[in-house]
């Protein structure tokens, strides 16, 4: 549909912009266009083909996502890890040097480790802009951050790591999978180029596996000239599914943001609780620097436990809140970062990173409130079993 994205909110944007029109029936959605071969020439005179990113459902979501993040261009991928790495090795060389936020997503960490140092790309690690900016060197080419941050939710100064880098001519980066484009628009902050795995809050149902890149047309370019030779497309089916997904976006991230605040609240008042990470409490450390940059604090939060020996009891109790890896679908999940994300690093590593075996991370659903807030109460109580 030919909506100006400048001219509409981000409700309406997620409903319809980037709409594939019916033009056989007048139909409300996207068809559905399932072919891998297409026709030539046709009207646009350009090669269709799903490696090359560019079929009428890749499309939609491509329109859908630039339109949300304020960019000019996007492109969708089959995993959050697909865009990561297509964006990373469309843009490095042997001997590039690049600068990545330490508690960057395990999968992020995993790929800089084990595969770009191997093909010579040098690495500096920093927590914020004054380190990131002591790390620069003169091969440096790029800058990648991640705020609000997983699990501890640290969140980085977005117009200063973006003023580095102009100033510097380095490449700016964030995953913005934690805030998505309804709680923060990093572009207009000045950034260059946003990243997301779609397969959480983007599609929001714990049923797809996608990500995307948004950007400039000419950095869209470059990255999509190197997609096509990489090859992490995503099917015309789950684009379709992504793009009813985004439907709700905007509906689904400001409850997410209620009952994230809800229950930061209850559990910084439990006595069983020795501390909660989460941007939008006055108390977090980089409270004010969240309030800057987000309209929302979104829907991740962590907390510890006072008594680390409690976690086991915990995860059993929780009758609505179900352990599970992942996040940001409508299901309330919780995990324990000590055995999941960072669980191949040592207890000193894992100390010095600032992740307790007490520490628990919660991606809050949608559920309604109060039955949340009542299940961590129960879970969380004295009583040996509240319940049958
Ligand atoms: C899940 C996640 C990724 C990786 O996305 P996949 O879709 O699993 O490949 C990257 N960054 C963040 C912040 C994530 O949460």
């Amino acid at each position: 549909m030919n909506i100006d994205p400048k001219h509409h909110g981000l409700s309406t944007l997620c409903i319809h912009a980037g709409t594939h029109l019916d033009q056989a029936t007048g139909g409300a959605c996207s068809p559905i266009f399932t072919s891998t071969a297409f026709g030539f020439p046709n009207p646009a005179n350009e090669n269709i083909y799903p490696r090359y990113f560019n079929t009428p459902n890749q499309q939609v979501i491509n329109r859908k996502l630039a339109a949300l993040e304020k960019g000019e261009a996007a492109v969708v991928f089959g995993s959050g890890m697909a865009a990561i790495s297509t964006l990373l090795l469309a843009h490095l060389k042997p001997g590039d040097h690049a600068i990545f936020q330490n508690d960057l997503y395990g999968g992020t960490m995993q790929l800089i480790t084990r595969e770009l140092q191997r093909l010579g790309v040098e690495v500096s690690w920093g927590a914020n802009v004054a380190e990131f900016a002591a790390a620069l060197r003169s091969e440096t080419r790029l800058i990648l951050v991640e705020s609000p941050s997983n699990p501890l939710l640290h969140c980085v100064d977005l117009a200063a790591v973006a003023e580095l880098g102009k100033r510097h001519g380095v490449l700016t980066i964030i995953d913005n999978t934690f805030a998505t484009p309804i709680n923060q628009n990093p572009i207009p902050l000045g950034l260059d180029v946003v990243v997301h795995s779609a397969t959480k809050y983007l599609n929001g149902h714990s049923d797809v596996n996608a990500g995307v890149v948004v950007a400039s047309t000419e950095i869209i370019r470059r990255v999509t000239a190197s997609a096509v030779n990489f090859g992490g497309m995503l099917d015309a089916h789950a684009c379709a599914q992504l793009e009813r997904g985004l439907k709700t976006l905007a509906l689904r991230v400001q409850r997410h943001n209620e009952n994230a605040d809800s229950l930061a609240r209850f559990l910084a008042s439990h006595p069983a609780v020795a501390q909660v990470n989460y941007p939008g409490l006055s108390e977090h450390p980089d409270h004010a620097i969240a309030a800057r940059q987000m309209r929302g604090f979104g829907g991740m939060l962590s907390f510890e436990l006072r008594d680390p020996a409690q976690v086991d009891r915990l995860l059993s109790r929780l009758r609505i809140v179900m352990p599970a890896l992942s996040l940001g679908g409508v299901e309330s999940l919780i995990c324990i970062p000590s055995r999941t994300s960072h669980r191949t690093m040592t207890p000193s590593e894992r100390q010095r990173a600032g992740i307790s075996d007490g520490l628990v991370r919660v991606s809050v659903g949608i559920e309604d409130a109060d039955d949340l807030i009542q299940d961590f109460q129960q879970a969380l109580g004295a009583e040996s079993n509240p319940l049958p």
